[in-house]
């Protein structure tokens, strides 16, 4: 049944307190299904592995459709209005969650939906995006404090995705790397002590690079490929943004993390956003076993560094925008460089 607490704006307070003795990390998404469809396996492996994981949803994707044909409202809950929506969505959540071994923290703000139309529509005002930066990154500053990551991730400044959500995502996530660790920001009364992360990466999903390595290996394999249109669309786009921001630096994968044994845990994970994932849909097109074979990792993007690190002992990037990847090497490790002491594991 619904629970009318899930209905609740969480306090700040309510954040789960880290495991000491673990290296931990936090993956801060916009809403349900993004931990899912965005570093995943990672997650699942780490936590496999004796980290403490924690994925953190910005809102409860309120304002989100349907999108799979094949759903039908679980018994007791109904899919159309706001706290609906909120109650299905955690359901999905707690099931993703138990898939991916993680534990999962709602900041508790309103899903500003997908606007449409031009010019586009403002966001509602009840929503996340239409929330002071400083109000917003508040409960996310917090729960840093709380569970103390060694490494967060979250999205690039673009989003990856042109939802308010996630482009606000990172916002308050750049935002909360800078304060969790400085004693004179974000204070509330009883609040944890300052916590200073030390590695920060954005996701990459779906880099150009993977893209065509499946396609080729699909195609190689006599198999019809869900890309081909998809590869055309992003080398259209990636020349015109070439064209009209000159040398903005492109996003570089650093880091590639190992991660098939744990595709299972994703799959199962996505499946259980029965309201957003088709089973018969995109994420389920290409053959396990050929994703295994041509790409089994999940790439990141270093944004940001407090530790040296093995690739790179020189490099100084506590703030955000300073790195620059030599192509070809990559990180095999989130952890890399994080030191195993008992005081940075406390
Ligand atoms: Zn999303």
């Amino acid at each position: 049944m619904p629970d009318d607490a899930a209905a609740q704006l969480p306090i700040a307070q309510q954040a789960p307190i880290g495991a000491p003795g673990k290296l931990r990390l936090m993956a801060v998404h916009a809403h349900p299904d993004d931990e899912s469809s965005k570093g995943a396996a990672t997650c699942a492996k780490y936590a496999t592995e004796g980290a403490e994981v924690l994925v953190v949803s910005a809102t409860g994707g309120e304002r989100g459709d349907v999108l799979n044909p094949s759903f039908t409202v679980p018994p007791g809950y109904e899919f159309e209005t706001i706290p609906g929506k909120r109650d299905v969505r955690r359901l999905e959540m707690a099931g993703a969650a138990s898939a991916l071994n993680v534990l999962h923290y709602w900041l508790g703000w309103v899903d500003s939906g997908l606007p449409e139309g031009d010019p586009l529509p403002p966001v509602p005002d009840d929503s996340f995006a239409a929330t002071p930066l400083e109000v917003a990154a508040a409960p996310l500053v917090e729960a840093i404090r709380r569970f103390r990551p060694h490494v967060i991730t979250t999205y690039d400044p673009s989003g990856g995705y042109p939802h308010p959500d996630h482009i606000y995502t990172h916002s308050i996530t750049a935002e909360a790397w800078a304060a969790a660790g400085d004693p004179t920001r974000y204070l509330v009364p009883d609040g944890a002590a300052p916590w200073v992360p030390l590695k920060l990466y954005y996701n990459h999903g779906f880099s150009i690079e993977r893209l065509k390595a499946v396609h080729q290996a699909m195609l190689d394999r006599g198999q019809e490929s869900p890309f081909g249109d998809w590869i055309k669309e992003r080398a259209e786009r990636d020349a015109d943004k070439g064209s009209e921001q000159g040398d903005e630096h492109k996003r570089e994968v650093t880091t590639r993390i190992e991660v098939a044994n744990y595709f299972p845990n994703r799959d199962a994970a996505l499946r259980a956003h029965a309201s957003q994932i088709d089973p018969q849909g995109f994420f389920f097109a290409i053959p396990r076993d050929l994703e295994a074979q041509v790409w089994p990792w999940d790439e990141f993007e270093l944004a940001a560094t407090r530790v040296p690190i093995s690739h790179a002992p020189e490099l100084n990037a506590a703030e955000i925008g300073l790195i620059r990847w030599d192509n070809g090497v990559f990180e095999t490790d989130l952890f890399d460089g994080v030191p195993r002491d008992a005081a940075a594991l406390s």
